[in-house]
């Protein structure tokens, strides 16, 4: 579209649906404002960006001018970022709407967005289940309609975990690929924003006006924007890598019976698979529920009550004001992070924990690296061990929670992107599977997304 009015008639009818959307508790901006927002929004977008007129709803811990920016946490309500994240400032240069902040595990901590001082969102087809997280709100808003494409957040799967539950593409860039600026820092080493989508398509072209280059985060890579592959006739020339401990003895059958049938398919379109070790895997759930509660418990300091959003009583001294602020603005899993994230930085546990952590994450980084290096061009793995879980299940035990992110965190310790797109229904329920790739090379992953897409029926029982 380029047509003013086109853009107007898109905003509004991304209005009406993000109402309709409103009984999944996936969007956190009240239905006024954000009407309002949208309509001034389309007047100003310019007509010659490549979004114009595309309704793109931002995760809550990506910093917007248009709209408050909480985490899902209580101790950033009602907070205004008095700037924007360089992803927002891109999809607004290239035309796009900012349609709302939504739903999120407080800080990004999760995998059901049931950690949410606003509520949990909803599973789009079933009330009863979670729609994964901890991006969940964005996931869900993309998977009932109400919006093309979202912003979401990655440090361990964040993006695609969601991606998978709820039946969207999710894209995972390498690091550095996008700018951090004005993304609320969780583990600062991991952290990278990402995009889920109605199709491949729609994601990698939010992707690409994301990526690139920004003055304001030295770990964003001096590189242009990334350019979109062309939809490829076949696979012929892809080496694709099936990582076996990604398919342990106890997999779920249907994950494995949806898996089987989009290698079979990927074999059809012309690639050639082979089976490849990751050796490390085990150790990457434990990796990076040290790694990442330690760089937590780092960034999250900032907030004692005195800079950030809302101040609970603490006159008597500044402790106290750290106190009450610190422990009635987090809920339960930040706090369980913060502890843990500082117990594994203190001396004494330094070398035990985080030192270790810190070398296995460089072995898990090699395996890939070893893949790759013996031919293998992208790897294929379930995005997640089952499909969407019923609300409350994993909720008192963190452990299980944690598990649940078995097949995704590997990409972040390693920083390399990967995608998850819909391959199969389990009883209903939505299921993904992913292509991990080499760092930088979303361009090829990309390919094998965009062909297999084309082929699975992702509607389908496995
Ligand atoms: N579920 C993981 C966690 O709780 C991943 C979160 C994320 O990617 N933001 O830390």
């Amino acid at each position: 579209m380029s047509d003013p009015s086109e853009a107007l008639a898109s905003a509004k009818a991304a209005a009406d649906r993000l109402v309709k959307a409103k009984r999944l508790n996936a969007c956190l901006t009240p239905t006024a404002p954000l009407r309002k927002s949208l309509l001034t929004q389309a007047q100003a977008a310019h007509p010659s960006g490549v979004l114009y007129g595309m309704p793109v709803a931002v995760k809550d811990n990506i910093c917007t001018l248009e709209f408050t920016t909480t985490c899902g946490s209580k101790i950033l309500e009602a907070y205004r970022s008095p700037y924007e994240a360089t992803a927002v400032a891109k999809l607004k240069a290239a035309g796009a709407l900012i349609a709302g902040k939504t739903n999120c595990d407080e800080f990004a901590m999760g995998s059901s967005t049931e950690h949410s001082t606003y509520g949990r969102t909803l599973h789009p087809f079933d009330k009863t289940r979670v729609p994964g997280g901890s991006s969940g709100g964005s996931a869900a808003l993309v998977a009932v309609g109400a919006v093309p494409a979202a912003l979401g957040s990655e440090t361990g799967g964040s993006v695609r975990q969601p991606a998978s539950l709820c039946g969207v593409v999710g894209i995972k860039p390498t690091y550095g690929r996008v700018s951090r600026y004005g993304l609320v820092a969780f583990g600062s080493s991991l952290d990278q924003i990402g995009v889920l989508g109605r199709s491949v398509h729609d994601a990698a072209r939010v992707l690409s006006v994301i990526s690139g280059r920004d003055p304001k985060d030295s770990t964003c890579e001096d590189r242009d924007p990334l350019r979109l592959p062309n939809v490829p006739e076949s696979l012929q020339g892809f080496v694709i890598g099936i990582p076996k401990e990604y398919f342990p003895a106890d997999l779920d059958p249907a994950v494995r019976r949806a898996c089987d049938r989009a290698i079979r398919l990927c074999k059809e379109l012309g690639a050639a698979v082979r089976e490849v070790a990751l050796p490390h895997t085990a150790y990457a759930v434990p990796t990076y529920y040290i790694l990442a509660p330690a760089e937590a418990s780092s960034n999250l300091a900032r907030y004692d009550g005195a800079r950030y959003g809302p101040r609970f009583d603490g006159s008597a001294d500044v402790r106290a004001l750290y106190r009450t602020t610190r422990g009635e603005g987090f809920g339960p899993e930040v706090r369980r992070r913060i502890l843990l994230g500082t117990y594994v930085l203190s001396s004494g546990y330094y070398d035990a924990y985080y030192r270790k952590a810190q070398q296995m994450r460089a072995l898990i980084a090699q395996d890939f690296r070893n893949a790759f290096d013996r031919g293998v061009d992208l790897l294929f793995t379930p995005t997640t061990p089952s499909p969407a879980f019923k609300a409350g299940e994993k909720l008192d035990d963190p452990v299980a929670m944690y598990l649940s992110d078995i097949f995704t965190v590997t990409a972040n310790l390693a920083g390399l992107p990967a995608i998850s797109l819909p391959i199969g229904r389990v009883k209903g329920l939505p299921l993904g599977g992913q292509f991990i790739g080499q760092a930088f090379l979303e361009d090829e992953m990309l390919e094998a997304a965009y062909a297999l897409e084309r082929v699975v029926p992702a509607t389908e029982e496995a």
